[in-house]
């Protein structure tokens, strides 16, 4: 039996850690884990990246992506939900009850409801506040969450609302299997947080496992990701993707493109929030 470990992006997944943390303690599995803590960064309304209490786009309306991962024939993915609130577990019911990987719009909302899901108004009160006088936003913090159990099962999920004030029908990388989030059971899971467009290009989660089953340790996956980002596009002073990496044995890692991003982690008779290992500009 091995240590479990969660590993999830930004500060706020610290409480969400901490409530998931017994279950997965106790034996429970990593794909429950991955679940219950974008769904309690989803539930938190002053968190404005992801779930109820997110920023709309332009128009108003909020929009949720999620996707949750195990391997690349256990993936199940939505983006575009407006009327339910916990894309992961919409996700996970794509990948387990349906021959499909991916859900999007009125038909994600339509299965969402088919599987007796309450529909929900995602748009809080505060964030309609701030869309009406714009207010400005650190908009790209969405919850990826990177979880190994005690059977040595991996399991990665993620969830957001997307860039604030967005185009409507703008999907970012959350939602993409190989973009924002990508698990390989022999080699580790990878995730992205940040600017999604500048990850789409380059399947920057994919890339980083590729990298770990190529021999990197995650660090250097995640670093050679990183520069792949940078290599490819002219970055603006405020452009930000982090991302988190997790080997099967239990090896992790985190890195950022610049300052401002900490990961959550708690393991057995350790946990906390910690800045990452490395920072790729800004030093
Ligand atoms: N990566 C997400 C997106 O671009 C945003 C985020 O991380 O908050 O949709």
């Amino acid at each position: 039996m091995g240590e479990p470990i969660l590993l999830t992006t930004w500060p706020f997944g610290d409480a969400a850690n901490r409530a998931a943390w017994p279950a997965l303690e106790a034996g429970g599995s990593s794909l429950d884990a991955v679940e219950a803590v974008c769904a309690h960064v989803d539930d938190d309304e002053s968190v404005h990246t992801v779930g109820y209490g997110g920023l709309p786009d332009r128009d108003g309306a909020v929009s949720l992506d999620g996707c949750v991962m195990q391997s690349p024939a256990r993936v199940g993915s939505v983006c575009a939900v407006r009327r339910h609130a916990h894309p992961v577990t919409l996700a996970r019911r794509v990948m387990e009850e349906t021959p499909h990987v991916m859900l999007a719009g009125p038909g994600a909302d339509g299965f969402g409801d088919a599987c007796g899901f309450a529909p929900v108004e995602l748009l809080a009160p505060e964030a309609r506040a701030r869309w009406e006088r714009r207010a400005p936003s650190r908009s790209h913090d969405t919850v990826c969450c990177l979880a190994l159990d005690r059977a040595g099962v991996l399991s990665g999920g993620c969830s957001s609302s997307g860039a604030a004030y967005k185009l409507p029908g703008r999907v970012g990388d959350s939602p993409i299997p190989g973009h924002g989030l990508y698990v390989d059971p022999a080699h580790g899971g990878a995730a992205a947080t940040g600017n999604g467009e500048l990850v789409m290009g380059l399947c920057s989660s994919f890339l980083a496992v590729e990298e770990m089953r190529s021999g990197a340790n995650p660090l250097a996956a995640l670093l050679e990701a990183l520069e792949r980002i940078q290599a490819a596009h002219e970055l603006a002073e405020d452009d930000q993707v982090a991302m988190v990496a997790l080997a099967p044995d239990g090896r992790h890692a985190s890195a950022a493109l610049r300052k401002g991003y900490a990961t959550a982690v708690l393991r057995p008779g350790s946990g906390g929030v910690v800045e990452p290992d490395a920072i790729l500009l800004d030093e």
